[in-house]
């Protein structure tokens, strides 16, 4: 079996940015096993084009707000990355139910919604090039968390189907609250009231799924419209300008139907039902976008799970980061983004319950040496 002071579970940003503040501290002696055969987890950015000549769009999340989220815009910073605001000029578009399509003055956000160039992978790329710990292992699916004696141990099963397993003094569970406690076996179980607060807490976007469409020039704009739109007829509830500063033209929308719905659908009649209502929004070039994703994050479950098939109501409250009592006092905390008692949910929350959990792990101090 491997040993590590602290296993971290989960490659995406809280746990990427666990790892960097840990070896930041000295700390190099810690696995990461992130579950997916890329790290980012929600972040997801895709590439259209050869040679990835139109850019990085997201279909995970876009936005960052630097002045309410000062700790992300440091990192954001530190890391040498460029950002760029949401383009909002031009008037927006709202249809609903056979009513003729209208056309309004935009919403401008203030502050405004900041975007980065290279879609939010560039944090993920530029955070990962940091580490030089050579445990930063994806394609590593954490299945149980045991306690046999004082050391824990963690086990699952890799890419390849072989079993790994790696004792640790110390875990930080970067994955979301609800589904640590729906796919990770504890043994010893944890306490009822934890678990049961941890699964009522809502995965941030997880009943979510996005379209992108990617097009030669963002004709929308020479029209005056700046590419939002609200539908009550969908697919698309919400529809935004995704172009690149200098290259690609793009235009994004979050899906207004049910997962449930979306599943029987599929992703091929998702994408021709996108495509058709952006060409009753903008027009005839709508129709010929030179690339379209979708990704339906109810549908994948290193993020959403059966209790997340349905839309919540906003950012709910952070729940505890561990438990109070019990054998596993000391030994884990829950640092995923939703942990975060300011920004539950957010990138930003990411950061925030990364730093708290990597402070009280690095308070504590080895246990083998005591
Ligand atoms: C469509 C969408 C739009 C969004 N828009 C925004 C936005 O504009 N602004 C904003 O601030 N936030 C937004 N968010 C939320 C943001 O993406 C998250 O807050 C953030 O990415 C969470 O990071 P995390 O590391 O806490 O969790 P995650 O990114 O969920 O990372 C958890 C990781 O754990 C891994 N994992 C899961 N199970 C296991 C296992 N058993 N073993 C090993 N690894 C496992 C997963 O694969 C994943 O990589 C959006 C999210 C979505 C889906």
């Amino acid at each position: 079996m491997k040993r590590a002071r602290i296993a971290i579970i989960g490659g995406g940003l809280a746990g990427l940015y666990a790892a960097s503040l840990l070896e930041q501290h000295g700390v190099h002696d810690y696995v990461l096993l992130e579950a997916r055969g890329d790290l980012g987890g929600r972040i997801l950015s895709v590439t259209a084009g050869e040679a990835d000549a139109h850019g990085s769009f997201d279909l995970g999340p876009t936005w960052f707000w630097p002045t309410i989220q000062p700790q992300l815009d440091r990192l954001v910073r530190d890391l040498g990355l460029e950002r760029f605001a949401q383009y909002e000029s031009g008037d927006m578009l709202v249809e609903h139910g056979g009513l003729p399509i209208q056309r309004m003055r935009g919403y401008i956000n203030a502050p405004p919604s900041m975007r980065l160039p290279g879609g939010m992978a560039a944090l993920i790329g530029a955070l990962r090039q940091r580490l030089v710990s050579p445990h930063i292992l994806a394609g590593h699916v954490v299945r149980e968390v045991r306690m046999p004696g004082a050391q824990m141990e963690v086990n699952g099963v890799d890419a390849q189907g072989a079993s790994f397993s790696w004792q640790a003094e110390h875990l930080l569970l970067a994955l979301p609250p609800r589904l640590a406690t729906q796919t990770l076996a504890f043994d010893p179980p944890l306490p009822p009231a934890l678990a049961s607060q941890w699964h009522a807490t809502a995965t941030w976007m997880a009943p979510h799924a996005k379209y992108v469409a990617v097009y030669a020039s963002s004709f929308w704009r020479e029209y005056g419209l700046s590419g939002e739109a609200r539908s009550g007829r969908g697919p698309m509830a919400e529809i935004h300008d995704a172009s690149l500063p200098g290259a690609g033209a793009a235009l994004f929308g979050f899906l207004g139907i049910p997962a449930q719905l979306r599943a029987t659908l599929g992703e091929d009649a998702l994408r021709t039902h996108c495509r058709a209502q952006l060409v009753r929004l903008f027009g005839e070039e709508a129709g010929q976008p030179v690339a379209e994703f979708v990704k339906d994050w109810a549908a994948d479950p290193f993020t959403a799970t059966a209790s997340d098939l349905h839309a919540g109501h906003g950012h709910g409250q952070a729940p505890d980061t561990g438990p109070d009592a019990g054998p596993w006092v000391g030994r884990l905390a829950g640092i995923g983004s939703e942990w975060s008692p300011q920004f539950p949910g957010y990138l930003a929350g990411a950061i925030e319950a990364a730093e708290a959990g990597v402070t009280t792990v690095l308070a504590q101090g080895p246990r083998r040496a005591a």
